[in-house]
């Protein structure tokens, strides 16, 4: 039995923009829609030359997840060609060299993609909302990244007023004027989800942004990248975190926090949700409703259960679905342990091209389809309650949270 849920709409709860590419070679299709692991830059990092060998080695790591096998089936299933990636690359060409408007349009609506909540803080430089609202057929609710702001005004050095007054402007504005429906923060890929509440306080974001200072500028620049921990940055980071938060409380807006695995930049020692608790509950806090952004895979059952006793935090099941192919079932299973119905939210992690928002959506729906039949067949739930779950999952939360039209 499976229960009826594949003609309902979807709201990806996260993801990120992407412009047209036009027509793309083999080896730029695999590196746009595999897992962002293993890129050419990060080995000749370590001193490797460019050469085919290692564009070889690098192409097999990303084309050998059970993930990437499954996209590759996916596509060629709706293109109705052969099932080698080099035929689905060539077939998907052909339609966007028929229209790449339509493409999009055609895979958004194969799969009932009908909003998305993208994070725009990914890719660097940002892709502009209006310009990405033309290029997909869905409603568009835009997240501000606070971690690019931060590198910008600590770079530029200004007294302790300005860079405060200049910071709290730019997520004002965001969250006003120019339309933003939530924050989001990378703290786990940075310094780490162990965020002290006490660095709340104003004196605490002062001293740490002036030993900041103290340190020189050529010091500064490579310290504000991936995952370095230096005690002042940190305070600095999570004061600016229970900044935005306290903004969020004021405007009414959620707050995302990305949780879990990411790519080779992620703080994975520090990235587990119940590293957040301290922050979560302290009663400055609670009534913020936030959002555990991947629903922290591979720990998506302690996100669900923070869902549960905090009464204002919320999940989504992106990038482990799909990325993490086959545990994509497990996740919703996991996750739906403790976590009620109302507060978790499909996402894919969709970036790049509109593959893996289909993808993603696909192996979404069928995911959770198998875990809430797993639940009615253990007369846990009535057929009825699984799928009045699954639209609810699959974009009724998304929708009330995120104010989508
Ligand atoms: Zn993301």
């Amino acid at each position: 039995m499976m229960i009826d849920i594949f003609e309902l709409p979807v709201i990806d709860g996260h993801c990120h923009p992407f412009g047209p590419h036009g027509e793309v070679s083999v080896e730029a299709f695999t590196d746009l829609v595999s897992f962002p692991g293993g890129s050419l830059a990060y080995m000749v990092e370590a001193g490797l030359n460019e050469d085919d060998a290692l564009r070889q080695e690098l192409q097999r790591l990303r084309r050998n997840p059970v993930y990437f096998r499954h996209l590759v089936t996916q596509m060629a299933e709706l293109l109705g060609c052969g099932p080698e990636l080099e035929q689905v690359v060539a077939a998907r060409n052909e339609a966007v060299r028929a229209g790449e408007g339509a493409y999009v349009r055609r895979l958004f609506g194969a799969c009932g993609l009908v909003g998305l909540v993208p994070d725009m803080g990914y890719p660097q430089p940002p892709l502009d909302v209006a310009e990405f609202r033309r290029h997909v057929p869905a409603s568009i609710a835009p997240v501000f990244r606070i971690e690019p702001l931060i590198v910008e005004l600590v770079l530029a050095r200004l007294d302790w007023p300005e860079f405060r007054q200049r910071f709290e402007e730019a997520l004002s504005q965001a969250l006003g004027r120019q339309g933003y429906c939530a924050l989001k923060s990378v703290i786990a890929y940075r310094t780490g989800l162990d965020v002290s509440p006490d660095n709340r306080s104003e004196h605490r974001g002062r001293s740490a942004y002036d030993a900041l200072l103290r340190r020189s500028p050529e010091t500064l620049g490579p310290l504000l990248g991936p995952t370095q921990v230096a005690p002042d940055l940190k305070q600095l980071r999570e004061f600016l975190l229970c900044r935005a938060m306290e903004l969020c409380l004021e405007y009414g807006a959620p707050m995302q926090l990305h949780t879990g695995i990411g790519d080779h930049e992620i703080n994975l020692g520090l990235c587990r949700p119940s590293l957040l608790m301290d922050l979560l509950r302290v009663p400055a806090f609670r009534a913020c409703r936030v959002v555990l952004v991947h629903g922290g895979y591979p720990y998506q059952a302690e996100a669900g259960y923070m869902a549960n006793v905090l009464p204002r935090v919320y999940c989504d099941v992106s990038e482990g679905v799909p990325f993490s192919g086959g545990a994509a079932r497990r996740i919703y299973a996991e996750m739906l342990e403790m976590a009620p119905l109302h507060k978790v939210m499909y996402g894919s992690d969709g970036l790049a091209v509109p593959e893996t928002y289909y993808v993603g959506a696909k192996l979404g729906k069928r995911a959770l389809a198998l875990a809430l039949d797993d639940l009615v067949e253990g007369g846990l739930l009535s057929t009825a309650e699984a799928e009045r779950a699954a639209s609810m999952i699959l974009a009724e939360n998304a929708r009330a949270l995120y104010r989508l039209e």
